[in-house]
């Protein structure tokens, strides 16, 4: 996807090192925002999932990623090496992009009250809520000069969406978990916020049943009349990490082609 996406080339990353979690494959949006970002001069180092090594190597290196690291979330043992590594290669870090979710794409269809199990609301929270937590208190420790940190939430935190389900009730943790960071680490210089994207076509998306109905339906009755673009997002990202973004932190910033503040859509459904 990097070479059709159009991403102005500049400085305004240069000298700052950060670490992007949850590229999988070029489709996924943590890679449109590694290539803004190195397009701006970041200093990159990816985490990932061990079965994603394949292809999460190559696209790195594309851009010019030299630092790698598993990562699972749900594993102290592998988040004490991952930061470890990182330490040892980076020193300090100014930024964080966390682009992790996951649930049994089994409960991410019909009724919410009906097919979500305590095991895998748990899961759920755990990887696509609490890590963020963790991630940032991991991360703070190595950012002495201040930095900035994001996560990528969905609207369904805020508005019932057909089978987005339980990880509505997982973004809408982590907009609060948001928003608690940004004040516990405000006064040490780092940013914490949200970026609330459109729906976007993503191997996560592809979990959710009808996840290209909301593609379609997003584009019908955003504002905009248009798909929410990956460059949107990556551009979003660029500043908030970057120090065009320097007073503001704490928020659920929505780029999504203006489809979260829609009240009724003047055309009829089809
Ligand atoms: P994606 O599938 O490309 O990315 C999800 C990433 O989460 C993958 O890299 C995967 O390896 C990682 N992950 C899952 N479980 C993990 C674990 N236990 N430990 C470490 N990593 C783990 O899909 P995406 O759509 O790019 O998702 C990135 C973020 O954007 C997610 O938080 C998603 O909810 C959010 N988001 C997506 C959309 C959309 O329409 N695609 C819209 C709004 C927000």
């Amino acid at each position: 996807m990097a070479e059709e996406m159009n991403l102005p080339k500049g400085d305004l990353m240069k000298g700052k090192k950060g670490l992007i979690m949850g590229v999988a494959n070029h489709n996924s949006i943590a890679w449109g925002i590694a290539s803004q970002l190195a397009a701006q001069g970041a200093e990159i180092a990816f985490s990932y999932i061990e079965a994603m090594e394949k292809r999460v190597r190559p696209l790195g290196e594309s851009i010019g990623v030299k630092v790698f690291v598993p990562a699972e979330v749900t594993d102290d043992a592998s988040m004490d090496t991952a930061f470890a590594t990182l330490e040892k290669e980076f020193g300090t870090l100014d930024f964080v992009v966390h682009a992790i979710a996951f649930s049994d794409k089994n409960e991410l269809r019909g009724s919410f009250v009906d097919n979500t199990t305590r095991e895998n609301f748990l899961n759920s929270m755990n990887i696509s809520a609490y890590s963020f937590v963790d991630v940032a208190r991991r991360a703070e420790k190595l950012m002495p000069n201040g930095g900035s940190m994001i996560t990528l939430t969905y609207l369904g935190s805020e508005r019932v969406i057909p089978n987005y389900n339980v990880m509505g009730v997982c973004k809408a943790a982590l907009e609060a978990a948001t928003r608690y960071i940004a004040r516990d680490l405000g006064p040490k210089g780092i940013r914490v916020n949200a970026i609330s994207a459109g729906a976007i076509r993503t191997l996560s998306l592809a979990g959710i049943q009808d996840g290209r109905k909301m593609i379609a339906q997003g584009r019908q009755f955003s504002a905009l009349k248009e798909d929410t673009s990956v460059e949107g997002v990556a551009g979003c990202a660029l500043w908030l990490l970057s120090e065009l973004g320097r007073s503001t932190t704490g928020e659920v910033i929505h780029v999504d082609a203006g489809f979260h503040m829609i009240g009724l859509p003047d055309e009829a459904p089809e």
